[in-house]
């Protein structure tokens, strides 16, 4: 998929140049001071106005592709072993008419997801009761997410500015600063990676609506492979306009005047009272076999059973959220430019909607499922791509990562099957 590949790469270029360099030049004294003694380090979140539309941006390449074809409409149920075992000889495919269908390769990938991947192994229970590549029982185990939770106030000084940490929009999104431990204190104290960012305090009430806003958001977006799981319960109607409230202006107003109004809110002289942030973290999981996915008894709309989470949190994270945190008071404190409030509440999570670890990459297959190509041990031609193969999780968003890795087990696939 070189020319797919290509003309990712160019428009992603002309995405991102110039904008990025503008915001991160221009007043940024107050970042620069909380960053100089060198205890705390930033990181940098780019958001994207509009997502990917990859039938839109690639069909066409791919259907004129000699060496792709692509199908629709059926889901995989399992892969078939055949014979001595070792080997997978088909994927089995359902479609929502009932209609079961047998796809043969040479080689496969599973590249479903960091969950529905681990399920399809499990799934595929032809030759191995445990599932395929599960002989060490570490399908579906370990599982991690990016566990965020917005947690801890800071009340800055009147007039204090923090353009880069507040978040910047730019033509094709925002460029937002975080702010993490800095690396040699973190290995030092034991700490996970960890970031945070700073948001506007509306009101607890506030804070509390926007964690409904975004779990709605997700669960209108969670239709697809396994079902309808649209729930409106939770979701009190009378509630509505603050939520409206809450999502304006940038996810409602078209973005250029949300620029606009912020570029103008930016030249407004500041209020003469002191302004209150609310801290919004993200977080990296230390390795837990008990954070898993098993098959559950509940089965979808096509009679395949579905997946059973169940995530953990560690303590340690909630340890190295409390230490960052002391860190930007201390850090505040010394620069003048406000002060860290104390903590009122434990911390509340939820998910970042990244899926990883359930098929851990590693050399010893009695602690990993892939290999470091990706390759599922025991099974010569399968392959698994994306975050399920992450053996760490860290505290970035996983997708460049994810592409990273196809990328390099793209080519050792197309050599090992003599399709290079
Ligand atoms: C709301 C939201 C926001 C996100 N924001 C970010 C972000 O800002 N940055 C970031 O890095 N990541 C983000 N992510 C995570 C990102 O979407 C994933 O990391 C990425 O999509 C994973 O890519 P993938 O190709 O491995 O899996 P997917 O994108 O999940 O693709 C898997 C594909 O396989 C198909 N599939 C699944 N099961 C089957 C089956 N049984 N049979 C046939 N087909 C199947 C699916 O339909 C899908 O097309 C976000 C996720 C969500 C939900």
């Amino acid at each position: 998929m070189a020319g797919a590949g290509d003309a990712f790469r160019r428009r992603r270029a002309r995405a991102l140049d110039g904008p990025l360099l503008l915001p991160l030049a221009l007043g940024a004294a107050a970042e620069r001071a909380l960053l100089a003694s060198g205890r705390l380090v930033p990181t940098v979140s780019l958001w994207a106005v509009r997502p990917r539309r990859f039938a839109r941006d690639f069909a066409a390449e791919l259907e004129a592709s000699p060496r792709i074809r692509v199908l629709l409409g059926a889901q995989a149920i399992g892969l078939v072993e055949r014979g001595e075992g070792g080997r997978v000889a088909a994927v089995r495919l359902r479609t929502l008419e009932g209609c079961d269908l047998e796809a043969r390769a040479r080689a496969f990938v599973l590249a479903c997801g960091g969950l529905e991947n681990a399920r399809l192994l499990l799934l595929s229970t032809d030759r191995r009761p445990e599932g395929l590549g599960n002989a060490s029982g570490l399908v579906g185990r370990c599982f991690m997410d990016h566990p965020r939770a917005v947690w801890g106030r800071v009340e800055l000084v009147p007039g204090a500015r923090l353009h880069l940490l507040r978040g910047r929009p730019v033509p094709n999104g925002k460029v937002q600063l975080g702010l993490a431990v800095a690396p040699a204190i973190r290995a030092d104290r034991g700490l996970l990676h960890h970031y945070l960012t700073l948001e506007s305090e509306h009101s607890s009430y506030a804070r509390e609506q926007y964690d409904v806003a975004v779990q709605l958001a997700k669960r209108l977006l969670r239709r697809g492979h396994a079902g309808g799981r649209l729930e409106l319960r939770g979701v009190l109607a009378g509630r509505t306009p603050d939520l409206l409230y809450l999502l304006t202006p940038k996810e409602i107003l078209p973005h250029w005047a949300y620029r606009l109004l912020w570029e103008l809110h930016e030249r407004l002289p500041r209020r003469s009272r002191s302004e209150r942030l609310v801290l919004v973290h993200f977080c990296e999981q230390p390795l837990d076999p008990d954070s898993r996915v098993t098959l559950s008894e509940r089965c979808d709309p096509l009679g395949v059973p579905m997946l059973r989470l169940d995530w953990r949190i560690q303590p340690e994270v909630v340890r190295s959220m409390e230490a960052l945190c002391t860190l930007l008071g201390e850090e505040l404190a010394r620069t003048g430019l406000g002060r860290l409030l104390p903590a009122e509440e434990e911390p509340r999570f939820t998910d970042a909607s990244h899926h990883m670890g359930t098929t851990r990459m590693g050399t010893d297959p009695r602690t990993s499922v892939v290999d470091p190509w990706g390759r599922v041990h025991g099974v010569a031609n399968l392959w698994i791509a994306g975050s399920s193969i992450f053996p760490s999780g860290g505290h970035a968003n996983p997708t460049l990562t994810i592409v990273a890795l196809a990328l390099r087990q793209a080519r050792r696939i197309a050599s090992s099957v003599g399709a290079g």
